[in-house]
């Protein structure tokens, strides 16, 4: 009798190795119940591991009696549906990622560690027959238990812990316990409807829209027909807007037909946009349930979030960058708010760019996919270029703001006032003595970035990064922003003995210091990273702001986004001369960015604002170009300098990282990949477009005590980069070099330095 064939279990399993795992199925597991998606126990060298399925085979390249069998299946139904298990091997393969890390960073935790079923259950309290019947009136002292007792009367089902929470002030908890004890209340668990594979609700028609739109200009109009009309397919959508142009009240008109056809909608944003302001917009206007998706949920929050937008409860899911992952059996369309925002990008881990994601899974899904923004990517212009985007363009203001000034500051020779130029403190004088207020940028944190001795020439260094420590005056500490190591501030020179230390250039904190002194009448607020640490502090400075309680806000790029001001008509960028001279071949854009997306948030429709930036090159051709023609006049110029010299989005870039306790490793690491790929390519005549630019060390070569460098690699087809990437990994994991080194592999890297 022959033998029975072997069924072969591929796994993916959290580890850097760039390969599926082959297990196998004992007999007493029925196939038909192993499917794609589903987690199991396995055991992996000594220890045991939580893997997910990605399919069935009969054959393995191991010979079969090598392999092991799986210990446990532990979900009875998928975790990750067809789309999102297709969308994440998608993943695996263009950013060069192990596929079971990829697993890991898309999952919940929750799925990641704990190895029992996951089967929701929620506990709720409900009236027993003895409690509907009892005397309530007895109760006339038990107020707490009275007011349990009134809220439970309306649910049938019973209600959680949370929703008691809600509707009950103060101490209800021990009213509840004597409620149990009495049996007037019991506690019961109720399977919860979250398992993927539960019935999709229906949102029906006249429930949706809570209030009607505002009524829309001509050019929000076109711009919502256009996305109405391309809404059954893929199609990718640039929503080229100024701020202020009414850019979310199209996503709203146009997310209410979605609705209506009962599509979910995944709106993403970035980091800092996801503001409340935001979310009470979309819930003012649908009646639909919305979720955020964010940083600050805990683990369970974010499982439940997974599960309810998986089952179809949850119609609006807006999130950032790893929302993307998100299974939406319904899903209609994606929103990409801010489409240029940095954040996008995951720059750590798998180097994935949420946007280049998400055009990934519309195009899958074979949905639409919109991109808003005021000053978009170099990238998504091209594409339009292309016409593999269509380009939507707002040009008016909504509600008849009228756009800023923007002026130029020349600071060449003038001494400063701890960053703030003469002419500046008058114009600031004025815009105060009118009661409006001003915002002053300034994108760096801290009293000063250098402190020196004016004796011997020390300067504040970092022993673990190539850097210089920050000055904090409030905490009178020296501060290290790459590794966050802390020293106290040395009393007098540590070289030399000196006593007179001072302090070169100009953080957020000097020119609080500096604003006070010079306008001690007005209130003054600083926002940055150190002053928002706190949970909820972001939000309680900027409702003092808004009421007008400070005239002056002092900050940093966090005030760049999703915030609008009304009252604020004067902004300034203390300083974009760093902008202007940065290696980083994209400076430019990011400059030009920062400063229309800075300008957009000042002024109103009966307050005209005013926008200034000091400068030591007021000659400078790019900034005059954008000054002069705006922010696409100055994206066609980029993208005509980037085609001449290829550079993306004219080529393609991967960048190798590589990290070491000491130098020679990574160089030799790198050496190795270089002359690796240089062999690969001349075996090959497709792969001769491909140029490599290194091996050098990183900008700032040693941080946190480990010294790095990399290598890029840069091709006009981004064919032949992924080839030589697939050959380079599959011999870099065999490698000794290897095995001394952290690695990384950055596909469209955002930022090379
Ligand atoms: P963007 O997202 O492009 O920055 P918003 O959608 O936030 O713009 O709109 C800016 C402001 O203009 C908001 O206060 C919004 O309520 C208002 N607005 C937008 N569209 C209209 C319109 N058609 N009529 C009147 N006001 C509008
Ligand atoms: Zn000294
Ligand atoms: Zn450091």
């Amino acid at each position: 009798m022959p033998e029975k064939k072997p069924v072969i279990v591929q796994v993916a399993v959290p580890t850097p190795l760039r390969r599926k795992f082959d297990y196998l199925l004992s007999d007493s597991i029925n196939p038909d119940f192993i499917l794609p998606g589903q987690r199991v126990l396995i055991p992996f060298g000594r220890t045991k591991k939580i893997a997910i399925v990605l399919g069935l085979s009969d054959h393995s390249d191991i010979d079969p009696k090598k392999l092991r069998p799986i210990e446990k299946i532990l979900d009875d139904q998928p975790i990750l549906p067809a789309d999102i298990m297709r969308l994440l091997d998608w993943v695996a393969s263009y950013y060069h990622h192990p596929i079971g890390g990829v697993f890991q960073t898309a999952l919940p935790v929750h799925y990641r560690k704990k190895a029992e079923a996951l089967e929701a259950v929620q506990c709720l309290y409900r009236l027993t027959e003895t409690g509907r019947q009892a005397d309530w009136a007895s109760l006339k002292r038990a107020v707490r238990q009275r007011s349990i007792l009134e809220c439970l009367k309306t649910s049938e089902q019973g209600l959680s812990r949370e929703q008691l929470a809600r509707e009950l002030e103060g101490q209800w908890q021990s009213a509840l316990k004597t409620l149990i004890n009495k049996q007037w209340v019991e506690e019961y668990f109720k399977k919860s409807d979250t398992g993927l594979s539960s019935a999709v609700k229906n949102t029906g028609l006249t429930e949706i829209n809570r209030v009607l739109g505002l009524s829309l200009n001509m050019e929000q109009q076109q711009a919502v027909e256009f996305l109405n009309a391309h809404s059954e397919s893929y199609q990718a959508t640039l929503l080229d807007g100024i701020t202020g142009s009414g850019k979310t009240e199209v996503y709203l008109a146009f997310i209410a037909r979605q609705l209506e056809r009962s599509r979910q909608i995944l709106v993403l944003v970035p980091e800092i946009g996801l503001t409340p302001q935001l979310i009470y917009r979309f819930e003012q206007r649908f009646h639909v349930t919305i979720a955020t998706l964010h940083s600050g949920l805990n683990n369970t929050e974010r499982m439940k979030i997974w599960q309810q937008a998986g089952n179809g409860k949850i119609r609006i899911l807006i999130g950032t960058r790893s929302a993307v992952f998100t299974p939406m059996p319904e899903l209609g369309a994606i929103i990409i708010d801010e489409e240029h925002d940095m954040s996008f990008k995951q720059q750590d881990g798998i180097r994935y760019s949420a946007k280049d994601v998400a055009l990934m899974r519309a195009s899958q899904a074979d949905i639409p996919v919109i991109l808003g923004s005021a000053t978009p990517s170099m990238e998504s212009l091209y594409l339009c270029r292309q016409k593999k985007m269509a380009q939507l363009k707002l040009r008016q203001r909504a509600g008849g703001a009228r756009s800023p000034e923007v002026h130029l500051i020349d600071v060449w020779g003038q001494t400063l006032q701890h960053g703030l130029s003469r002419t500046l403190i008058e114009l600031m004088q004025q815009h105060l003595e009118k009661n409006n207020q001003v915002l002053l940028f300034q994108n760096r944190r801290g009293y000063a970035p250098v402190l020196l001795c004016n004796k011997c020439g020390w300067i504040s260094h970092c022993h673990r990064c190539d850097a210089r420590l920050t000055y904090h005056y409030q905490r009178n500490m020296l501060r290290c922003h790459h590794c966050q190591s802390e020293q106290s501030l040395p009393l007098q020179c540590p070289q030399c003995g000196n006593s007179e230390l001072s302090c070169l250039g100009v953080g957020t904190e000097r020119v609080e210091k500096t604003v006070r002194t010079l306008f001690p009448d007005i209130e003054v607020v600083r926002i940055d990273r150190d002053t928002t640490s706190r949970k909820n502090a972001l939000q309680d400075l900027l409702e003092l702001v808004k009421d007008g309680q400070k005239q002056i806000l002092i900050g940093t790029q966090m005030l760049a986004k999703g915030h609008h001001f009304p009252n604020v008509t004067l902004v300034a960028i203390l300083d974009i001369d760093q902008g202007l001279y940065s290696v980083d071949f994209r400076a430019p854009e990011r400059l030009a960015q920062l400063i229309v997306q800075v300008s957009g948030r000042a002024g109103r429709a009966e307050k005209k604002g005013q926008v200034v930036l000091q400068t030591s090159h007021p000659e400078d051709e790019m900034l005059n170009v954008l000054l002069q023609s705006g922010y696409s006049g100055f994206a066609q110029k980029v993208l005509q300098e980037r085609k001449e010299l290829q550079m993306p989005p004219y080529a393609w870039q991967a960048l190798i990282r590589a990290e070491s306790n000491r130098p020679e490793h990574y160089q030799s690491f790198l050496e190795y990949c270089l002359h690796n790929m240089s062999a690969i390519q001349q075996s090959s005549a497709q792969l001769n477009n491909i140029q490599f630019l290194g091996p050098v060390p990183a900008p700032m070569e040693k941080r946190a005590g480990k010294f790095r460098g990399q290598l890029l690699i840069q091709s006009n087809e981004r064919k032949a980069l992924h080839i030589i990437l697939n050959e380079l990994i599959y011999g870099v994991e065999q490698n000794k070099a290897a095995q001394r080194v952290r690695w990384s592999i950055d596909i469209d890297p955002q930022d090379l330095y």
